[in-house]
């Protein structure tokens, strides 16, 4: 049997991030992936020439000096071609028909804001050296001391109630939040504040699409002596004496290993170890009833060449008022969407796709639980279609050129989701953080295994970003953290 330092179960960014790092410190790695694509929400699909992103968008903070920029480069990551969304507006909030842009730079932020809102220029003073501080303290986690908890246990909402004045500016400051899930019992202030802070710090598009990152990775851990095996589904874990010894994937092939991390849902992970002397039922039972984030539908709209020119940012489109109300309410028709632009080809003026995204919860297609890709039946494809549709429509009001432009429409659910990168309920975010329970809803890598690790979003913090603090946290168990800290570029 192989023997391995550290296995790693699943290839989203978690898990190649976590390779990445204990490669780099002389750890001999195995990164096992169920798909034949690497990279989990990073996956990307191409057809007709065109390549369409599942997850991944657009990240945030990347701008040399910006920690996500210090991340990269120690991952090598900083020479795949990233493009800078618009300066004044990377982000285009539509509230009642009326456009607000969201700007990159804090000072330009207060300034663009203020012109909407001169009454609130004090207000948007403080809130973004709010964001700002947040910014610029981030790296302070990944000190001796460790994360400061106490913003997770303020709720995001309360804190936009009680510090901005004006219920409109509310909604602008949430509008581009749509896909974190707006729940206004829940959201933790850190969460909200951390994510929205490394945006407004600098926003960028990758040219070619999440893979890039992925591949990217992987071929970084396999020149430093690193296995990643695709088609490698992990069915066990065998557990001796109180430690993983063994992983046993497809069914029949087994590798020793000293350490396991996974980079699944917690409750798939647990799910590998049916019987555990260290796993307690109560422990089971606790991961598995904590609530996951809803899940996107996205349509992905090929577009005739030469008809919708390119736009440098994102629009949120919010048709309801409440933009913190993330219940599901059964006949609910879709009534916002993050729209997406792919850059167009070097030189070029206009774009060849759009994506459309939209939240889904699980109750809308838990009915197809038991079917898998391509054999749904044909009510889930009207159930698509009619979503589609509903979809387009939206984004037509904003895109004129769009309807006459539409070659062929792709579209995924999050049963889509939960088929292609095992995330439970297909949900976009993972495990549901909840500022009113911390201590149950925000994990930390250790589990009652002391070999047996966990990292990606299901436990800090969601995201390109969030992950890859996640991933710091995750191998500061078996390296120590300040080791890791002294690798970073300066
Ligand atoms: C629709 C959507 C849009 C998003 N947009 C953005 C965005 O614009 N910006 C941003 O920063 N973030 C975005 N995100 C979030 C971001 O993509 C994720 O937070 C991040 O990529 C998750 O990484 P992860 O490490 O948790 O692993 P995941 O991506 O969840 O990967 C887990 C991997 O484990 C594999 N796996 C599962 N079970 C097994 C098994 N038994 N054996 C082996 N392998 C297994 C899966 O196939 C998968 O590859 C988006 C997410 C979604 C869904």
């Amino acid at each position: 049997m192989k023997q391995y330092d550290v296995a790693i179960i699943g290839s989203g960014l978690g898990g190649l991030q976590c390779g990445y790092i204990l490669a780099k410190k002389g750890y001999n790695v195995c990164i096992l992936e169920k798909e034949h694509q690497l990279g989990g929400c990073l996956q990307t699909f191409k057809r007709n020439g065109t390549f369409f992103d599942t997850g991944f968008h657009y990240v945030g903070g990347l701008e040399e000096g910006q920690f996500l920029h210090t991340l990269f480069s120690y991952f090598d990551l900083l020479d795949l071609p990233w493009h800078k969304m618009d300066e004044s507006g990377f982000a285009e909030v539509v509230l009642k028909d009326k456009s607000y842009f969201i700007p990159s730079g804090f000072d330009r932020f207060v300034d663009t804001l203020s012109n909407d809102f001169p009454h609130q220029q004090r207000h948007l003073k403080n809130y973004a050296d709010f964001l700002k501080h947040i910014g610029e303290n981030v790296a302070n986690n990944f000190k001796a001391e460790g994360v400061n908890f106490s913003l997770f246990e303020q709720s995001a909402y309360s804190f936009l109630q009680n510090t901005i004045g004006d219920s409109t500016l509310q909604s602008v400051l949430s509008g581009a939040s749509l896909t974190m899930e707006l729940c206004a019992e829940k959201l933790p202030l850190y969460t909200f504040a951390q994510i929205n802070s490394t945006f407004i710090q600098s926003a960028w598009r990758l040219n070619g699409g999440g893979s890039l990152i992925a591949n990217k990775l992987a071929d970084s851990i396999r020149t430093m002596g690193g296995t990643v095996l695709t088609k490698a589904k992990v069915t066990r874990l065998i557990e001796k004496n109180g430690e993983i010894t063994t992983v046993e994937y497809n069914d029949t092939e087994q590798i020793a290993t000293k350490y396991v991390i996974s980079n699944l849902h917690p409750t798939l992970a647990l799910s590998l170890i049916p019987e555990s002397e260290r796993i307690r039922n109560i422990y089971r039972k606790r991961i598995a009833a904590i609530p996951n984030t809803y899940g996107m539908f996205t349509v992905q709209l090929q577009l005739e060449e030469n008809i919708v020119p390119y736009l440098n940012r994102n629009i949120f489109i919010h048709k309801e008022e409440n933009l913190w109300d993330c219940s599901y309410h059964p006949t609910e028709k879709v009534s916002a969407a993050l729209i997406s632009y792919q850059l167009p080809k070097q030189g070029e003026k206009y774009t060849a796709n759009i994506d459309i995204l939209t939240p889904m919860h699980w109750q809308e297609i838990e009915k197809w639980n038991d079917t898998t890709v391509g054999r749904r039946g044909e009510e889930y494809l009207a159930f698509k279609q009619k979503k589609a549709e509903e979809c387009i429509a939206l984004a037509a009001e904003r895109i004129p050129e769009l309807k006459n432009s539409i070659n062929k429409i792709y579209t995924s659910t999050p049963l889509t989701y939960r088929d292609y990168t095992g995330t439970m309920q297909g949900s976009a975010y993972g495990i549901q953080k909840d500022c009113n329970n911390v201590l149950q809803t925000i994990l930390t890598p250790k589990t009652p295994i002391s070999n047996l690790l966990l990292t990606g979003q299901n436990l800090n913090l969601h995201g390109i970003f969030g992950v890859t603090m996640t991933s710091f946290f995750t191998c500061a168990e078996i390296v120590g953290m300040e080791s890791l800290v002294r690798d970073l570029p300066e």
